[in-house]
């Protein structure tokens, strides 16, 4: 296919492209803009509807087959590669090599789960043998196993054009466990949505699946997302994006007569924890890694490490001097919509405003762009200034100067919850870092070492989540294999006769 793409401006809804009455026109970084249908309420309930309809073939389908449409999803993917790099890096502004790598990922993603569900494991299937003898009571016969919860909402996320929307984890993990999935396409990029839809409607024509066991809905109206979120036929939720916009839609999700689950990834600071040793060895290169990974994508990615903590000495100058001569050299990049920028301005903005911050750089970027921001402060600043403990979404970094190992420790008390927490540590570092373990195991979803936490793999013993506000449920992940879980509940049958047991349950 090639690049010169032009959008219908349509949802998908069970197999059809259809309008609304409403539009909007789409923003991208370069090139033309396009009029997108904004659907509402009414095109929500249609596509819940055809999900709800799907579900009774695709709930029961086979592994085989659900894993044979997601390697179709994929390829069809990879068969608009060309497109679908062109419209992403327009709309999001981002570098074609990120993009191409993040479409491998998506791909990627999907064949995990055609291949994790092949596997079986999944389904945890569990089986108490009856002992009919059991005094007082006999026992009877119990075998479980993982069920799909049925339609699943989806909310396409602004910074993974891909790997976070219309085909990314959260749709490839409810596909493969059998659930039918409505998106919600994020405004930012409806053009690559679009295409990704395209693609996953060829699939579904392809591999003869239920033309409602997806659909995109295209809207930058909030009547949306409440409605996907509070359809009755809806039975779980996944999102990415900002922790108010997010825990609004919790709270509607609970707030149902029959609360659902609600999967929303939020926001996180990813602390970083420099302990002496380890500065004394090397602080200029930690402080060079520190400011690429803070900057990567212009600092728009959930694990950006936007915290770093460490007891003040010379060592921590050499550091901060490194991350600062990096930083400089980063020339201004436009975020991912003006709407983003202007957050990441009036966030920064609130932060330097404060008494208890002192400014290394700062940029005078205006519009959709921004350049990097470096701040330091005490750790007994922070510990006094709650506001310092919010995400700056953007390449936006602060320097904590703790006074001993034990403020580090009160630092590491007081975060908030978090998707991951790092350790630059050196064997000198050992008695201090297990220290702070069982404070950051507290903490966090993700423990690293002598690394940085952005490049999330997906793969088994992944964990991407954590206590709230980094997710609202800190017992699952929306990135590797565990991620399924969210989409299945369990049930059990008691001494059910075998030709009334799913097929997975009488094969085991
Ligand atoms: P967002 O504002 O949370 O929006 C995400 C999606 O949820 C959009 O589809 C949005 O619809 C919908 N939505 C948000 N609040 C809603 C509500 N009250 N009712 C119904 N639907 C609602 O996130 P964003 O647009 O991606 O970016 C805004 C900010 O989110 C960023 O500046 C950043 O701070 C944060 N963010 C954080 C992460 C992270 O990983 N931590 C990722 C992305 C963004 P509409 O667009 O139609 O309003």
């Amino acid at each position: 296919m090639s690049q010169d793409f032009k959008p219908r401006g349509k949802h998908l809804i069970a197999g059809e492209w259809v309008g609304s009455e409403t539009t909007f026109t789409s923003d991208p970084v370069t090139g033309p803009s396009y009029e997108f249908a904004a659907g509402g309420a009414a095109e929500i309930d249609s596509a819940v509807k055809a999900a709800e309809e799907a579900f009774a073939v695709y709930g029961a389908s086979s592994r085989a087959e659900r894993a044979a449409f997601l390697n179709a999803i994929a390829d069809e993917i990879e068969a608009r590669a060309e497109a679908i790099t062109a419209m992403a890096t327009r709309e999001s502004g981002l570098p074609e090599a990120r993009i191409n790598g993040e479409r491998g990922r998506t791909t990627g993603q999907l064949r995990f789960f055609a291949k994790h569900i092949e596997k079986g494991d999944y389904l945890d299937r569990r089986h108490d043998p009856a002992d009919p003898q059991r005094q007082p009571q006999p026992k009877p016969d119990l075998k479980l196993m993982q069920f799909p919860v049925g339609p699943v909402g989806v909310f396409g996320a602004s910074n993974f054009p891909l790997a976070f929307s219309t085909a990314g984890g959260d749709t490839a993990s409810a596909l493969a466990a059998g659930c039918p999935v409505v998106v919600k396409g994020h405004q930012a990029h409806p053009g690559t949505g679009e295409l990704v839809a395209e693609a996953i409607h060829e699939a579904i024509k392809k591999t003869g699946q239920h033309p409602g066991v997806f659909s995109l809905v295209q809207s930058n109206r909030r009547e949306a997302g409440e409605a996907l979120v509070t359809h009755p036929l809806i039975r779980a939720v996944g999102f990415t994006g900002s922790t108010g916009g997010g825990r609004a839609l919790f709270n509607l999700a609970a707030s149902r007569p029959d609360p659902i689950p609600f999967y929303g990834e939020l926001g996180s600071v990813n602390p970083v924890f420099l302990l002496p040793a380890a500065l004394a060895s090397r602080a200029q290169k930690i402080g060079e890694g520190w400011a690429a990974s803070l900057t990567l994508g212009v600092g728009q990615f959930c694990t950006n490490p936007g915290v770093a903590v460490a007891i003040d000495s010379g060592d921590v100058e050499t550091f901060m001097s490194a991350a600062q001569k990096a930083l400089e050299q980063i020339t201004e990049q436009p975020m991912l919509t003006a709407g983003i920028a202007e957050a990441y301005r009036k966030g920064r903005d609130r932060v330097v405003g404060l008494n208890c911050v002192r400014v290394r750089l700062t940029s005078k970027a205006e519009g959709r762009y921004v350049g990097p921001d470096l701040l330091e402060t005490t750790g007994e600043e922070w510990l006094a200034n709650p506001e310092l403990h919010n995400e700056v979404f953007g390449p936006f970094g602060i320097v904590v100067r703790v006074k001993d190992e034990e403020e580090m420790r009160q630092i590491a008390r007081g975060v908030e919850g978090q998707l991951t927490c790092t350790l630059h540590m050196d064997d000198a570092d050992t008695a201090l870092a297990a220290s702070l373990m069982p404070i950051l195991q507290r903490k966090a979803g993700r423990l690293i070492a002598n690394g940085f936490p952005t490049g999330v793999e997906v793969s088994d013993a992944m964990m991407h989540g954590g206590p709230y506000p980094a997710s609202t449920n800190a017992s699952t992940t929306s990135v590797g294999s565990l991620a399924i879980r969210r989409f299945l509940r369990p049930v059990a049958f008691q001494d059910m006769p075998t030709s009334l047991l799913p097929a997975d349950l009488k094969n085991a």
